[in-house]
């Protein structure tokens, strides 16, 4: 496997002012790959400031022009710089009803432009509770294959997001993300994906404390951070647990 893969998830934050002295922060680090998804109008302020981390956006539209009042295609986030965008996270799902249908087809419309989608997948603490994680991760997992084609899947990074660690600083423990990160290798693998070269981030609480011994578990290959993004210290030790 290649290098972790570090993003950070600004969701709904940011202003020039706090971007600018964040974003100044920042610097590259060999041994990882770095990442920061922004809100769209700040694409081109952070493009402008990063030097050596990739951009990304955190949607994208299915679509790849017209009449979709508020929509952001894939050719503009490739025309602002973008490599990355995240899809399907689970606050566009529970929050703005995305299906499992229109989270593959986000996915297909961001590779066929040439951006590298980050898929996110996840079950809830009922979903959990109930012992469903990997049937729920397989069926978001399979609307986008799909749609998208194995291929097209192998060159996609996927995200385990589990709902219930997200932004409460309850972390999925080691055993728990090494358990759902096999299986989702293992999935891709029986659903003929060349699965060796896709990378499995997890996001979900996690911070400078407990990056390392998350980024140490077995099929772990980066993280997907939130709140802790938006702390350039923070997302730089965060950084520094990946080399
Ligand atoms: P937190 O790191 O704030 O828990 O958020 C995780 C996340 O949703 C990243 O996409």
């Amino acid at each position: 496997m290649s290098k972790k893969l570090v993003a950070g998830n600004w969701k709904l934050n940011g202003s020039l002012g706090a971007n600018e002295r964040l974003l100044s922060a920042l610097a590259a680090l060999p041994g990882v790959e770095m990442a920061v998804c922004v809100p769209y109008p700040y694409l081109a302020q952070a493009k402008s400031a990063l030097q050596g981390i990739a951009l990304g956006a955190q949607d994208v539209s299915e679509y790849a022009s017209g009449a979709f009042t508020g929509e952001v295609s894939a050719a503009m986030l490739v025309e602002f710089g973008c490599r990355y965008v995240i899809v399907g996270h689970s606050e566009r799902r529970a929050l703005f009803a995305e299906s499992d249908a229109v989270v593959g087809r986000k996915a297909l419309a961001a590779q066929a432009s040439g951006l590298v989608p980050i898929v996110c997948v996840g079950e809830t603490l009922a979903e959990r509770e109930a012992g469903q994680v990997m049937d729920v991760v397989g069926r978001q997992l399979a609307a986008v294959l799909e749609v998208a084609g194995a291929d097209a899947m192998a060159r996609m990074v996927v995200a385990y997001e589990p709902v219930w660690a997200i932004g409460t600083g309850l972390s999925a423990t080691a055993a728990q993300v090494g358990e759902v990160h096999g299986g989702l290798r293992s999935w891709l693998r029986t659903h003929d994906v060349d699965a060796d070269g896709v990378r499995i981030l997890y996001g979900g609480s996690v911070k400078p404390d407990n990056a390392a011994e998350l980024f140490a578990v077995n099929d772990v290959d980066g993280g997907l951070i939130g709140g802790a993004s938006l702390v350039a210290e923070d997302f730089m030790a965060i950084c520094r647990s990946a080399v």
